[in-house]
């Protein structure tokens, strides 16, 4: 995925800009769109741009399958482990800080992002960047930010979004962005609420390719839309998720002195007495059948998931389907963690998301 899609940067950095026919493009991000979902028949927009111009089947995440972490990767190229990124929410425990993504002074803080975004790249070579709400486009160093952005506002409504970039996108020449980037969470959101099969995603498929359409006819009427690259990408994919298949794991250690980090699809663990082989190894054979269990050293190297600090020393990860937490929760509680999640292994079908891209650039039906 990460091939293909820097693939696809990569010709767009040298089309030739000329003041009469800056040829721009958009990086759409439809977060939590699973690759089948194409095929329920409620976004005729991206169907359409999917026959106009280039797609691929699906498109794998990397790990962790979560937002940040795969939003950071689109844009440098890199996987988590060296990005910087590794989780939505993580500690640095030598600094005794913890990145956030809902804490909007560490999302903002640069130290956390260790890979160059192709923002930064772009503004290198010359370029116009913008963003409206990726992931890490709000970094308080305004050299590693785009030009144009806006701070994270889960709630703007979708038509500002769309008219916001449509501005941009109407400025002189001069100021007018080579690269926007744009966010929408509605699919994902309610994925996590009420599972992938849910009417109530089928209707936020729907809403996002309504935003998708206005997008294009706004380019139509700036008569741009011929000379504007549109990309769509998701993050991830959704899965769903029941009461029944979850496995707590204080029993399995009782008795320990331990931390964990995270919970559902996967749980970091740090032995507090430097036992970790021995909290491994009774998490292994207790949940053989839920989850793979690995000390951070012996992660196969293709879940690209191990050299990082921020990683703990045991990693937990859940079986698709599968939810482990932490403590023991009573069974009213776990349906608070609603029908849907994301954060399986990256090669599980159910975690990939989407790649269409159309326009001047991109040959027609590939
Ligand atoms: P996840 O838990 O991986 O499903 O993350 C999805 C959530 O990430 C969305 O529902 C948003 O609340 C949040 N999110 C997406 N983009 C941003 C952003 N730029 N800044 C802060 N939070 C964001
Ligand atoms: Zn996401
Ligand atoms: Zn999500």
């Amino acid at each position: 995925m990460l091939r293909s899609i820097i693939v696809l940067l990569c010709v767009l950095q040298f089309t030739p800009a000329t003041a009469q026919n800056k040829r721009s493009t958009i990086l759409i991000s439809f977060d939590g769109f699973r690759w089948d979902y194409v095929d329920r028949g409620f976004s005729p927009t991206l169907d359409s741009l999917r026959r106009a111009g280039a797609s691929a089947a699906s498109l794998q995440p990397v790990n962790p399958t979560k937002t940040f972490p795969n939003h950071l990767a689109i844009v440098t190229g890199m996987y988590p482990e060296d990005h910087g990124i590794i989780q939505n929410d993580f500690w640095d425990r030598t600094a005794g800080r913890r990145f956030r993504i809902s804490d909007t002074v560490e999302v903002r803080d640069p130290r956390w992002y260790t890979g160059e975004a192709v923002w930064e790249t772009a503004r290198k070579a010359g370029r116009i960047t913008a963003s409206y709400f990726w992931p890490g486009s709000e970094l308080s160093d305004e050299l590693r930010r785009p030009q144009m952005y806006e701070f994270y506002e889960h709630q703007r409504p979708y038509p500002l979004r769309v008219t916001g970039v449509l501005r941009w996108l109407a400025l002189p020449e001069q100021q007018c962005p080579d690269l926007i980037l744009l966010y929408f969470d509605a699919v994902d959101t309610h994925g996590h609420q009420s599972g992938p099969a849910s009417s109530q995603v089928n209707n936020a498929i729907a809403q996002v390719d309504s935003s998708l359409r206005s997008l294009i006819d706004g380019l139509r009427r700036l008569s741009i839309a011929d000379r504007t690259n549109i990309i769509v990408v998701s993050d991830h994919g959704m899965s769903e998720i029941v009461p029944e298949r979850t496995v707590s794991i204080d029993h399995i250690l009782a008795g320990e002195r331990y931390r964990t980090q995270w919970n559902g699809t996967m749980v970091g663990v740090e032995s507090l007495d430097g036992t970790d082989s021995i909290l491994a190894r009774k998490l292994r054979d207790s949940l053989s059948l839920h989850a793979e269990v690995f000390l951070k050293k012996d992660i196969p190297a293709s879940y690209r998931f191990s050299r990082n600090t921020h990683i703990p020393p045991v990693m937990v990860f859940a079986k698709a389907g599968w939810s482990i937490l932490p403590t023991t929760v009573s069974s009213g509680d776990l349906l608070n963690y609603g029908r849907g999640s994301h954060g399986y292994d990256s090669d599980s079908p159910e975690m990939h998301g989407i790649l269409i891209a159309a326009g001047p650039s991109f040959r027609s039906g590939a």
